[in-house]
């Protein structure tokens, strides 16, 4: 459905001269032909055209995530049984190519996917989308073996996987992380303490991002299995949104794995042609938090009486819902948009040299930046919109708030990001659009 034609846009309050008059009666049947059409479609199916995949997420969304919004946001035991179940559709880690048992969708089809999830639970979204961090440093930059072991492990079991790379004291300046790795023998021994990693305690497997001892400037990515000796869950933050989600602090004392498990190439530039993947889908949950926002709008819209006629009718609340929609179709544009940049350069044979050339998409960042900011807004509008229950926790719009601050903050904060942009792709003149 084009942009334009998918909201309330131009409808006229049943109070304006022209309505009470009776106006033209074709043209308000097919106003409230248009309106009729527009309350009653299913939820969660406006943005993108659904595949069969998206079906499928569409269905899970709707039996296990939509209306469990209690028990998603209570900080249940992770993992939640409802991972299993979603398993069972046979979409787990979406993205592992057919050659690990995987069935190797495309970024473009993860972004529709993951734009249903979090529809339904950002927190659920991101607990199963996270893993393709450490899953595409692995696929481009693992040895064959080290590949075939680990990533087809884990398209057989169903399972997660973790990247630790985030540590308290060198924030976002990575190149000052103290965890060390050296070499003894044909062993890598990893020290340290990491201070922020999703899934890890129920992962198979994780990626450590590590200083080398022995080499001042050298970095290595290295897999480590869940159960080494050494690596220790230390907590599970308790987090403000994606409550379903489970991020730790974990530390790595003496933690030994062969050596080759260290990934080909520098570990912080692995991380960032990682974080292409990952930074494109959290831009994509701030776009189905804000869709499960508008629609929130038009249910309450619908029920709510202003001046002896409901909301949905009213001239200010259409105005606002067009703007939510323009500010929702920019977003999926956006996250599509860096989705195809990213699986132009995947088709390629030489797809893992011109990750490399390249290092961080303009793409990805930007669809970061701009959903986090603009998902904000919608929701934000959003929760002014049902008055006071907006404050309150009666209400979903109040979790959409939580859930969606995440985006802004999570694998480099808008400052940070605005910085990486500013240096990669304003400063070199050929780089500029
Ligand atoms: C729910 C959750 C899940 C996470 N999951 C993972 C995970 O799985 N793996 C992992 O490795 N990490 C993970 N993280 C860590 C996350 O990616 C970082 O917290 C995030 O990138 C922000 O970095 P920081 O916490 O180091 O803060 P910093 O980047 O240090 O930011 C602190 C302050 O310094 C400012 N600042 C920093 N750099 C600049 C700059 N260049 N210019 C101007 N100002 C700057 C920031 O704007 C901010 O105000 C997770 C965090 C959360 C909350």
């Amino acid at each position: 459905m084009p942009a334009g034609a998918s909201g309330p846009r131009g409808l006229k309050d049943p109070q304006s001269p022209d309505v009470r008059a009776g106006g033209n009666s074709l043209l308000l049947l097919y106003r409230y032909l248009y309106l009729y059409l527009y309350l009653y479609r299913a939820p969660g199916i406006r943005v993108m055209k659904p595949s069969d995949h998206i079906r499928t997420v569409q269905s899970f969304a709707r039996r296990e995530l939509i209306g469990s919004e209690a028990v998603l946001d209570s900080f249940a035991e992770a993992p939640l049984p409802l991972y299993g179940r979603f398993a069972d559709t046979g979409l787990a880690n979406w993205w592992l190519g057919p050659e690990y048992g995987g069935p190797g969708l495309s970024m473009t089809e993860s972004v529709r996917i993951v734009s249903e999830l979090a529809y339904g639970d950002a927190g659920v979204a991101f607990t199963l989308f996270i893993p393709i961090l450490a899953t595409s440093m692995i696929g481009w930059y693992g040895e064959e073996p080290l590949r075939k072991r680990f990533l087809g492990e884990l398209a057989a079991s169903n399972g997660f996987c973790a990247t630790l790379g985030s540590e308290h004291e060198a924030g976002s300046e990575l190149a000052r992380i103290t965890t060390t790795v050296r070499r003894e023998g044909d062993q890598l021994v990893l020290n340290g303490l990491k201070a922020f990693s999703t899934d890890t305690d129920f992962s198979e497997f994780v990626v450590v991002i590590a200083r080398a001892e022995d080499d001042a400037g050298g970095y290595l990515a290295v897999v480590v299995p869940r159960d080494t000796p050494g690596l220790t869950v230390e907590k599970r933050w308790e987090v403000l949104g994606l409550r379903s989600s489970a991020t730790y602090q974990v530390r790595l004392t003496d933690c030994r794995v062969p050596a080759e498990n260290a990934l080909r190439g520098n570990g912080l530039r692995l991380l960032e042609i990682g974080l292409n993947a990952s930074r494109i889908l959290i831009a994509t949950t701030a776009l189905g938090i804000a869709r499960r926002a508008r629609d929130l709008c038009m249910d309450y819209a619908k029920g709510k009486q202003v001046k002896g006629a409901p909301l949905v009718g009213n001239a200010v609340f259409a105005a606002k819902l067009g703007q939510m929609e323009m500010q929702i179709d920019v977003m999926a544009n956006q996250c599509l948009a860096a989705a195809r940049d990213y699986d132009e350069i995947a088709a390629r044979p030489d797809a893992a040299e011109e990750f490399l050339r390249v290092g961080t998409l303009k793409s990805a960042l930007t669809a970061k930046m701009f959903c986090g900011q603009t998902g904000w807004g919608v929701v934000s509008a959003a929760s002014e919109m049902f008055g006071g229950v907006g404050y309150t926790a009666e209400s979903v719009v109040g979790k959409l708030l939580r859930d969606v601050r995440y985006v802004s903050i999570v694998e480099g904060g808008d400052d940070v990001l605005r910085d990486l942009v500013f240096s990669r792709y304003v400063v070199p003149v050929s780089k500029r659009s």
